[in-house]
C-alpha cells in the first residue's frame, strides 16, 4: 500500500505519519528528514538544499524528485510506502504517479489532514524536534516529560531554524497556495480522503486507520 500525506506545516502530519506507517506496517519517508540527513552529512545534495529550506523555499525539483524516488524504490519500501511531504506540487504528484508506475506501482491513497490556520500558527511557534531522529513534541500541546530531551531516545529537543519568524508563514503561503492543488488532483483520480486534524493526537490516528482502511480494501 502506498499513500500520500498532505497536510499543512503543524498540521502533525509528521507524528501521525510515523504512527500510521507503524500501524499500517509500511515504510516512512519523510522528504524532509531526507533533506535534514543530507545537511547533516553535509552531502553535495545537503550543501544545495540548504539555504532553500532554511529560507523556507520549496527545493527545486531536480534536487527533490529524485532524491525521493530513489528511496522510494530501496528494497525496505517494496511492501509500501507512506511519504510525508512529498508530493507539495502536481509537478511532483505526477513525477511520483510515473516513477511508481515504472515499477507496477500506484498510489493507493492521499490523506489530506485539515487544521486551520490560526491553529498551526500557534502550534508551530512551540514545536521542538529531537536531534537523533526528528520526534516531534510542543511545548504548549505535548510536551517531552523532561523538558528539553526525548521521551524516547534521550537526544536533545531544538528548534528547527525554518520553524522561527518569516520562514514559517512563508511556508504556510506555499502549502495554501500551491500544495493545496494537490486535493484536486487527488480528488480527480477517487484518490482522496479527508481527516480532522484539529482534534487529539490519539483521535487523528484512529479516523486516519478507519478512513484509509475503508478506502483500500
Ligand atoms: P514542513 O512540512 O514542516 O515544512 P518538512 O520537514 O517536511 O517540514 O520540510 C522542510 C523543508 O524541506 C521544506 O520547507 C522545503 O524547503 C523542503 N522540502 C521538503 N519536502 C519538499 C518537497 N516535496 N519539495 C520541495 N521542497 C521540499
Amino acid at each position: 500500500m502506498n499513500i500520500v500525506l498532505i497536510g499543512a506545516q503543524g498540521s502533525g502530519k509528521g507524528t501521525q505519519s510515523r504512527r500510521l506507517a507503524q500501524a499500517l506496517k509500511i515504510c516512512y519517508v519523510a522528504s524532509g528528514d531526507l533533506f535534514r540527513k543530507e545537511i547533516s552529512e553535509q552531502t553535495e545534495l545537503g550543501v544545495k538544499a540548504k539555504a532553500f529550506i532554511e529560507r523556507g523555499d520549496l527545493v527545486p525539483n531536480d534536487i527533490t524528485v529524485p532524491m525521493v524516488l530513489g528511496r522510494v524504490v530501496e528494497a525496505d519500501c517494496v511492501g509500501g510506502v507512506l511519504l510525508d511531504g512529498f508530493p507539495r506540487t502536481i509537478v511532483q504528484a505526477q513525477a511520483l504517479d510515473n516513477g511508481l508506475q515504472d515499477v507496477a506501482r500506484a498510489v493507493n491513497c492521499a490523506v489530506y489532514l485539515m487544521v486551520p490556520r490560526d491553529i498551526l500558527l500557534h502550534r508551530l511557534s512551540g514545536r521542538y524536534i529531537c536531534k537523533a531522529q526528528q520526534h516531534v513534541y510542543n511545548v504548549n500541546t505535548n510536551p517531552p516529560k523532561v523538558a528539553g530531551r526525548c521521551d524516547i531516545d534521550g537526544s536533545d529537543l531544538y528548534q528547527r531554524p525554518d520553524d522561527r519568524g518569516d520562514a514559517v508563514q512563508k511556508r504556510l503561503d506555499i502549502f495554501f497556495n500551491e500544495t493545496i492543488q494537490l486535493l484536486d488532483y487527488y480528488r480527480k483520480h477517487q484518490k482522496l480522503i479527508e481527516v480532522n486534524g484539529n482534534q487529539a493526537i490519539d483521535q487523528v490516528h484512529a479516523d486516519l486507520v478507519r478512513a484509509i482502511t475503508e478506502k483500500v480494501k
